[in-house]
C-alpha cells in the first residue's frame, strides 16, 4: 500500500471512529427524544460537559484510562469498542468499494449512501439492544436512504451507461 492510500485509508479510519461516538451519543438520546446534532456530550455520570479533547474518540479513552475527567466514574469500554469497530467498518467498507484517487463521482456518491446506511444500522441495533424496539424516526430515516440509493443508482444506470 502506498503513501497516498494509507492516509485514505487512516482517514476513512478515523471518520468511522467519530461517527463511532455519534452512534454511543444517537442510541442514548434517540429515545430520550433529546437533541442530538446541537448539544454538547455530556458525562453520564456526572453530567459535565464534555471538552473538545475529551471528544477525540478511542484517543480520549486510552488517555483518560477510560474514566471521566471531572468525576472519574469509570466509562463503560463498549464505547471504546464500538468506536474501533464503527472504525473498522469504514474502513472495510472503503477497501470493498475500491475507495482511492481513482474514485469517480458516481462512486463516491454509493460509498456515501453506504455510510448513511451504516447509520441506520449502527444506531437501530444499538436501540433496539437498549429498549427493544426501534422508533419511528429510525424507520423512516432507514427506508428514506434506501429507497433514495436505489432511485440514484437506477436513474444514474440510466442516463450514463
Ligand atoms: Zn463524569
Amino acid at each position: 500500500m502506498d503513501l497516498i492510500n494509507f492516509i485514505i485509508y487512516l482517514t476513512l479510519w478515523i471518520s468511522g471512529t467519530v461517527f463511532g461516538s455519534f452512534f454511543t451519543l444517537a442510541v442514548h438520546r434517540i429515545p430520550k427524544h433529546q437533541d442530538i446534532t446541537h448539544e454538547r456530550s455530556y458525562c453520564p455520570n456526572c453530567n459535565h460537559k464534555l471538552q473538545f479533547l475529551d471528544l477525540i474518540p478511542v484517543w480520549s479513552y486510552i488517555f483518560l484510562g477510560g474514566k471521566c475527567r471531572y468525576c472519574k466514574n469509570k466509562i463503560r469500554p463498549r464505547y471504546l469498542i464500538l468506536e474501533i469497530t464503527s472504525g473498522l467498518v469504514f474502513l472495510l467498507l472503503g477497501l470493498w468499494r475500491n475507495i482511492g484517487l481513482n474514485t469517480s463521482i458516481h462512486e463516491f456518491i454509493i460509498f456515501a449512501f453506504d455510510i448513511l446506511f451504516l447509520c441506520f444500522g449502527f444506531i437501530s441495533i444499538g436501540i433496539f439492544k437498549e429498549t427493544k424496539k426501534l422508533p419511528k424516526g429510525l424507520i423512516i430515516y432507514g427506508v428514506s436512504v434506501t429507497t433514495a440509493k436505489i432511485i440514484y443508482s437506477v436513474v444514474v444506470h440510466s442516463i450514463w451507461s
